[in-house]
């Protein structure tokens, strides 16, 4: 029973607290050795245009394999890289990895396909970023068109000049930009028109229920005007059913990733899905990869 903790007593650090804090630390630790071993890998999922039912890219995403707890989700270890400057580290390796496999699919003679990495507010704001950037295409090879950098909104909030200037740099690589998880963030509509950037990515939180929310229907409909008016892409995440394809056709929005067309996977699996794409298969509403 909590005796006497009414009215102005403090306890700075509660057991539970301090339980936490302990796990956070530990995991930093564990992750900082983690860095550069194959500890951390890259899984990729696809993204498809179902107009034409091709393959149009993947979306890079960081894997933590941790040698006792097995596998560590990013909504996990992210938030924690992001309060030290691991993220930078995490980042730059999950970059590089990207890059050098979407080359080295090229190299193989399988169609190019743009390769999208999520970045972090944090590492934006490292200095001379646009140059980090070309240097890790350079030193990869790949051609800038086939990178694109996924930002969430969140990241626009503070700093938004330099943030903006940054952008600008990245675009005048060559590299396509894209707005993850929109709608979730608690910024307005106004940055939507000071950002450069290329494609809007719509939340799975709004698609998971379609066809049947109201609201989400309301909601969709809307992002995907804006995206049209001001004359960007839209890509909807976190497809898994038919039903929700054929909405999103019916509504103008022919990008989309999701479980339906398949889970993030290991570059082998990946390579299979770049293979039967040579072969001109498509993916269809019925089975992801026909
Ligand atoms: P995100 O960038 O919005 O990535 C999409 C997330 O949705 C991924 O989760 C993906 O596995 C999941 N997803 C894709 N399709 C479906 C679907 O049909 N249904 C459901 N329920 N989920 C789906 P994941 O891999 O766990 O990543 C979570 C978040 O962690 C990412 O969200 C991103 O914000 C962050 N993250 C992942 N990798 C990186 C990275 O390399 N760098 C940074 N900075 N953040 C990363
Ligand atoms: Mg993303
Ligand atoms: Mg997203
Ligand atoms: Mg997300």
């Amino acid at each position: 029973q909590a005796k006497g903790a009414g009215g102005n007593t403090y306890r700075f650090f509660t057991p539970e607290m301090n339980a936490r804090i302990f796990e956070r630390v530990t995991l930093e630790n564990s992750l900082r050795r983690a860095l550069n071993s194959d500890q951390i890998a890259v899984h990729y999922q696809p993204q498809v245009d179902m107009h034409s039912g091709l393959l149009i890219g993947f979306e890079a995403l960081v894997r933590w394999h941790h040698p006792e707890q097995g596998d560590i989700p990013p909504a996990r270890f992210i938030p924690i890289a992001e309060e030290s400057s691991l993220i930078n580290q995490i980042g730059d390796q999950v970059l590089r990895e990207a890059c050098r496999q979407n080359r080295a699919w090229q190299d193989m003679g399988l169609p190019p396909v743009v390769m999208a990495v999520n970045l972090s507010a944090m590492q934006l704001r490292q200095p001379e970023f646009a140059s980090r950037i070309a240097a890790v295409l350079t030193e990869s090879g790949l051609d800038a068109r086939w990178l694109e950098l996924e930002i969430t909104e969140s990241a626009f909030i503070r700093d938004t000049e330099r943030i903006v200037e940054v952008l600008q740099q990245l675009q005048a690589l060559g590299i396509k930009l894209s707005v993850d998880d929109f709608g979730t963030g608690y910024s307005s509509l106004g940055y939507l028109k000071r950002l450069p950037f290329d494609r809007i990515k719509i939340d799975q939180s709004f698609v998971r229920d379609l066809p049947d929310n109201a609201d989400d229907i309301a909601i969709v409909r809307a992002i995907i005007a804006i995206a049209d008016s001001l004359q960007k892409e839209v890509i909807a995440e976190g497809v898994e059913q038919p039903q929700q394809i054929d909405f999103l056709l019916q509504q103008g929005c022919t990008l989309m990733q999701g479980y339906h067309f398949g889970r993030p996977a290991a570059a082998g699996q990946a390579e299979q899905l770049l293979r039967r794409m040579q072969d001109k298969q498509r993916f269809t509403r019925e089975s992801g990869a026909a």
